[in-house]
């Protein structure tokens, strides 16, 4: 098992995010990671191994990052070893830049296993896609790019088509660079629940 849990509102984001993370620390996870879109469209990712407390202190309890909107992710790897370049999220571009400003243009956390992630791999790959980890996450991530540049960069276009191609179970939430107040979600066999306060969401 392990968790995701996304913020899209007037707060900042990080803090709320890493609080939704250790209620949900219960479920087990072995790494943990935290993206941040502020509204100039531009990403942080920071991921830690290990201990929530680990992307705690690396965030300075989320005040080093700045952003109204993002999602963050426990990680109970089932593809992949337990590392910070597999933790999640994942992103569209070629490189996990973690440790800066990244300027991804999809950005995406997922629970569950996408069952043909190596046939979508080798598609992708024949379409001049490169890959940094060893995820079936980085895959779905990058299929949805690869729609999101076919369909108009239309994100809710982009994820229908990925999650007609993908099988498996998955709960996802996804971040689009053009679009730095949203977030997107989807699941199959896996919940979600979004709770909504004012002009915040959950
Ligand atoms: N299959 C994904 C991975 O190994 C997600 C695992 C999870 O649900 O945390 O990264």
């Amino acid at each position: 098992m392990c968790g995701i849990v996304g913020y899209t509102g007037n707060l900042q984001a990080a803090s709320i995010i890493l609080d939704g993370l250790s209620k949900l620390e219960y479920r087990g996870y072995d790494s943990a990671g935290i993206a941040v879109l502020n509204e100039k469209g531009h990403t942080e990712v920071v991921k830690a191994k290990g201990r929530l407390q680990n992307l705690i202190d690396k965030t300075d309890s989320g005040k080093a990052i700045k952003g109204t909107c993002g999602i963050g992710h426990t990680r109970w790897a089932t593809h992949g070893e337990p590392s910070q370049i597999n933790a999640h999220p994942h992103v569209s571009s070629n490189s996990s830049d973690i440790s800066s400003d990244n300027n991804s243009e999809v950005i995406g956390v997922h629970n569950g296993i996408i069952e043909n992630y190596l046939e979508i791999k080798e598609k992708l790959a024949n379409s001049g896609y490169q890959f940094y980890s060893q995820t079936d996450t980085e895959i779905l991530i990058k299929l949805i790019d690869y729609y999101y540049n076919k369909y108009d960069h239309n994100p809710l276009s982009a994820i229908s088509h990925s999650m007609i191609r993908v099988k498996g179970s998955y709960a996802i939430e996804v971040m689009f660079s053009d679009y730095p107040e949203e977030i997107y979600v989807a699941r199959k066999d896996s919940p979600i629940i979004i709770g909504l306060k004012d002009d915040d969401s959950f």
